[in-house]
């Protein structure tokens, strides 16, 4: 079911982490940001836009991970962007023919997996990096790219909307995430991107996660004031007193705890490797 957040901007929400598929209007159709995860999920956002009398006319993959890489044929060949890095990531951890057969059986969880389809995954065109807007017809949508989650990360600003699209950041649910694999400095990196969106929120009313719920104008410096607690925590190797980890966290949630010890650990065993801090 398509819920509006603000004008011409609706959210379509999966049952899978609570993953928002972002909807913009345009003025010859939609702009699709993370289209969904589950197929038949994709499929009845596909029917309501049917409904709409509307048709897709472009997509965006906030960040190359499987679960915003995903699309469904019924959603039309649209042309589907991502940030030059995005791209270039999803095209090389898809390119030996073993690879969804890999991303299947190690990253997508056994209960959804049948539901997931793979065959249009990944396909998307890189946009240059100097390239501030996404190619469309319709309200001015502004990449915020960064180095945090996952290489070339984006969060989509829709200015006149006043809607924040925040990719895997920002989220009620999910603490940061690092990017611990490709960057040298990945506590300074998430830190650095936090300042970058603090740095463009000023007129944002609605903030959009890549998983969690929809936060409104109180919500946006809160979310980033939480999201930078927890990454000094982390670089401080100190306890998270953070809502989202431990007897706090949301019911179905309880697993985020796992993933602060893993990043715990691999930070740990990082600077006693780098005999750097962090
Ligand atoms: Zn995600």
């Amino acid at each position: 079911m398509l819920r509006q957040v603000a004008e011409g901007v609706l959210i379509h929400q999966s049952e899978f982490c609570q993953s928002n598929a972002v909807v913009v209007h345009g003025r010859a159709g939609v702009l699709l940001i993370d289209p969904g995860v589950q197929g038949y999920e994709m499929a009845c956002l596909a029917n309501d836009l049917r409904e709409l009398g509307q048709t897709v006319v472009a997509g965006f993959s906030t960040h190359p991970h499987w679960d915003h890489l995903l699309w469904h044929a019924r959603l039309g060949a649209a042309p589907r962007y991502g940030t030059a890095r995005c791209a270039a990531t999803a095209r090389d951890r898809l390119s030996d023919p073993g690879a969804k057969a890999r991303i299947a059986a190690a990253l997508i969880p056994p209960d959804i997996a049948e539901q997931v389809p793979l065959d249009l995954l990944g396909l998307i065109t890189g946009l240059p990096a100097e390239m501030a807007q996404i190619p469309w017809d319709g309200p001015d949508v502004r990449i915020v790219e960064h180095q945090a989650h996952a290489p070339g990360h984006a969060a989509l600003l829709i200015e006149e909307r006043g809607v924040l699209v925040a990719g895997d950041m920002l989220s009620d649910v999910l603490i940061p995430m690092l990017d611990l694999n490709g960057t040298a400095d990945p506590i300074e990196d998430y830190l650095a991107a936090l300042r970058l969106l603090e740095g463009v929120v000023g007129d944002v009313d609605v903030l959009v996660p890549g998983h969690g719920s929809i936060g409104g104008a109180d919500q946006v410096h809160a979310r980033i004031d939480q999201d930078r607690t927890y990454v000094h925590a982390l670089r401080d190797a100190g306890v998270a007193a953070d809502p989202r980890v431990g007897p706090t966290a949301k019911d179905g949630w309880e697993w985020v705890a796992s993933v602060h010890a893993g990043q715990l650990q691999r930070l740990a065993r990082r600077s006693e490797r780098d005999g750097t801090p962090g």
